[in-house]
């Protein structure tokens, strides 16, 4: 498996592309995301602010013409996973909502997803999204020059099993900047000291999934949405992340 490294310049220009997320998460979604709204309103809300900031909704078309992903964000509400198609499906009172865009800027890709609450949540939606958020800064701590893609995963795995959730093997992050998915592969379970050894200039987006059950998932009939097998609650969140004078920086986190 390889990997590219990106230089300083380009960095700026991922960066730039990830900040019309960080944007979108902090200042657009928190007062959309109430009972009541479809998941399509949603998506529609999501692509006219990407296309206002002068990027591309990237996840649009994604898959080939013969099972093209139909919308410029996933929306996977309680028991979906990951790639939720927006539908008619409306958001209620106590439901959690991973939101995950995909935005091109300037020839540059930047990945970033969050779990949203829908107005009062119960504890145990609320500890795992905490659970799931923490897993993530931990993953980051772990992506410095030098360390390795296992030390990585295996930091993320240990933390959430350490509270009795389980994470999901099935997908995992990437390398993103040139193009959405690059290698390498970024599992959120490993070994320590074993993978891809981690270098400046390579950015990549570390994403755990964790559900609140078994770790096992489907895809429904829509041919893109991840469920939970056993219909318990799951969690996302995800970060773009470069190595820049060997230390991990955060090319999606809100930068005012
Ligand atoms: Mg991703």
């Amino acid at each position: 498996m390889s990997f590219t490294i990106k230089t300083r310049e380009e960095i700026e220009k991922i960066k730039a592309a990830n900040q019309v997320i960080a944007r979108l998460y902090a200042d657009i979604l928190p007062s959309k995301i109430v009972p009541g709204v479809s998941t399509n309103e949603l998506n529609t809300i999501i692509e006219e602010y990407i296309i206002s900031q002068g990027g591309t909704p990237a996840t649009i078309g994604v898959g080939g013409p013969s099972n093209a992903y139909p919308a410029g964000s996933c929306l996977s509400v309680n028991e979906a996973v990951v790639h939720g198609v927006p539908n008619e499906r409306i958001l209620e009172e106590g439901d959690i909502i991973s939101v995950d865009t995909v935005v091109e800027l300037d020839g540059f890709y930047g990945d970033s997803a969050f779990t949203f609450p829908v107005g009062e949540i119960d504890e145990e939606s609320k500890r795992l999204l905490e659970v799931t958020k923490k897993s993530l800064e931990i993953g980051i701590e772990e992506c410095y020059a030098g360390n390795r893609l296992g030390d990585l995963g295996n930091a993320i795995e240990s933390y959430v099993k350490k509270n009795k959730f389980t994470v999901v093997r099935d997908f995992c992050g990437h390398g993103v900047g040139y193009s959405m998915h690059e290698d390498p592969m970024v599992m959120n379970f490993g070994r320590k000291g074993r993978g891809i050894k981690l270098e400046e200039g390579m950015v990549i987006a570390i994403e755990p999934m964790v559900n609140a059950g078994s770790y096992k998932v489907g895809i429904l009939k829509d041919g893109w949405t991840a469920v939970t097998r056993d219909g318990k609650r799951s969690a996302h969140f995800e970060h773009s992340v470069a190595i820049v004078d060997g230390k991990p920086v955060v090319l999606s986190k809100l930068d005012r």
